[in-house]
């Protein structure tokens, strides 16, 4: 079974078994473009939910779209991002809103990110926020003031600070609002009548940030989450007032394991748009590499050590994706051979390791140059492997014979795979009609599927 690092832990930990898993993972504030490093975090959930699911674990995933209520600077004072934009650009929050909600789909897609079974939008949760926020006043963890702001009493969650080392009488007291009990209160509701406001109880006005979460993983996942994931940046305040929202509400401990994803740097600097370096997927297509490069050349690393991209990392991922991809082709065409269990059972135990891709990879690397491995166990392993690694290694098959794949085939060929191993049969015919659809035909044979 899967182990992997628990940032309140401080340790690594073995996943419980289970048949079935609820993983929160943060989403996107939907005011720009993700850049690589945005993207990089998402990574994360992908891996850890396509290493589970390998071991017949069903998903639940929810992410949320953060369309109101992130204020600039992540501060208590600033404007909201996705308004403040909107202003910026001449349109309607909304329009802004959806229009980079959009892009950041289809980002994840073209990095082969499986969708999450929830996608909540903020501005459509509203009613959830001020539900939860009325359940935190009556219990006492928090109170509104005659202006309609809500705060939540900070003092009242003792255990604020496990996730980050944060502990509340270290916090240096920030003075923006004279109004609040105590210095580390958050608010949970900002009184405002404009474009992006909403009647509650306490007045008009707008959710913060860190409510949200809480109340969409509560709604669509219940009160007890095994995984919950996102960038590093995001552990304190973000996950630490999360964490103290829904443990209040729930009267336990939610979320099982916090995991968090390192930074990336780009060329030695901080992914950021304020410095100037933020890479944009569009910006690496745009120079003529395939999208899974960047998938690739994050694999390189493991999510929580710091990784340094360069356009050179970028441009030899690339090399080594197109690589094995003619590989895989040439292989298809030996006779099929049962797959080289030893260098298979390596790197799933290597990903079953804390996400250890960079391991994982070598053997990779190393299995592609064994000649005493028979072509056609190389192409199984490879395509059993990229179930997890997501690479679209089957995607020339064919091409020389003029019956390559369409674009997403790969990826659905992967999935009825992981259906049939995982014995999920209405998935399989599923999958084989859309397969249909698309134009290629599946069959089974005793090696895995066959198509044309
Ligand atoms: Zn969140």
């Amino acid at each position: 079974m899967l182990r992997i690092y628990d940032t309140r832990a401080r340790q690594v930990e073995q996943i419980a078994p289970a048949r079935a898993m609820r993983m929160y993972t943060c989403g996107p504030t939907v005011y720009r473009h993700a850049h690589v490093g945005n993207l990089r975090s998402q990574l994360l959930s992908d891996l850890i939910r396509r290493v589970l699911e390998r071991q017949r674990v069903r998903m639940v995933v929810c992410q949320n779209i953060t369309d109101v209520g992130h204020l600039a600077d992540d501060s208590e004072a600033g404007e909201d991002k996705v308004l403040m934009r909107a202003r910026a650009e001449g349109r309607s929050a909304r329009d802004l809103a959806r229009y980079y909600e959009d892009a950041f789909k289809q980002d994840t897609a073209a990095l082969n990110l499986r969708p999450p079974e929830h996608m909540p939008r903020a501005s459509e949760s509203i009613e959830l926020m001020i539900e939860l926020i009325a359940k935190l006043i009556e219990r006492g963890h928090a109170y509104a003031l005659p202006d309609g702001a809500v705060y939540f009493d900070a003092t009242s969650f003792p255990t604020y600070g496990e996730i980050s080392g944060n502990r509340l009488d270290a916090l240096r007291p920030d003075t923006t609002d004279p109004r609040k009990h105590f210095h580390a209160d958050w608010a949970l509701w900002k009184p405002s009548d404009g474009e992006l406001s909403w009647d509650a109880p306490w007045g008009r006005g707008f959710p913060g940030w860190h409510i949200e979460c809480s109340a969409m993983s509560l709604h669509y996942l219940g009160d007890r989450i095994d995984l919950h994931t996102a960038g590093i940046d995001l552990r304190f305040p973000h996950h630490e007032d999360e964490r103290a929202q829904s443990d209040s509400a729930a009267g336990h401990e939610v979320v099982r394991h916090w995991v968090h994803g390192e930074h990336l740097l780009f060329d030695g600097r901080k992914m950021a748009k304020s410095t100037g370096n933020a890479v944009l997927l569009s910006d690496v297509t745009e120079a003529g590499l395939d999208p899974l490069a960047v998938r690739l050349a994050f694999l390189e690393h493991r999510y929580r050590q710091q990784l340094n991209l360069t356009w050179d990392t970028l441009h030899a991922a690339d090399r080594t994706l197109r690589r094995w991809r003619a590989r895989v082709a040439e292989w298809s065409e030996s006779p099929s051979a049962p797959m080289a269990a030893d260098h298979v059972r390596r790197v799933e135990s290597a990903f079953d390791d804390d996400l250890d891709t960079p391991a994982a990879l070598r053997v990779l690397r190393e299995l592609e140059r064994d000649e005493s491995v028979a072509p056609g166990a190389k192409f199984e392993s490879f395509l059993h492997l990229d179930q997890v690694l997501g690479l679209d290694l089957a995607i020339e098959i064919g091409r020389s014979r003029g019956t390559a794949l369409p674009p997403g085939a790969a990826e659905l060929l992967s999935e009825r795979a992981r259906a049939r191993e995982a014995g999920d049969w209405a998935a399989s015919d599923r999958l084989r009609e859309s397969l249909a659809a698309m134009g290629v035909r599946v069959s089974d044979s005793p090696s895995g599927q066959v198509w044309g």
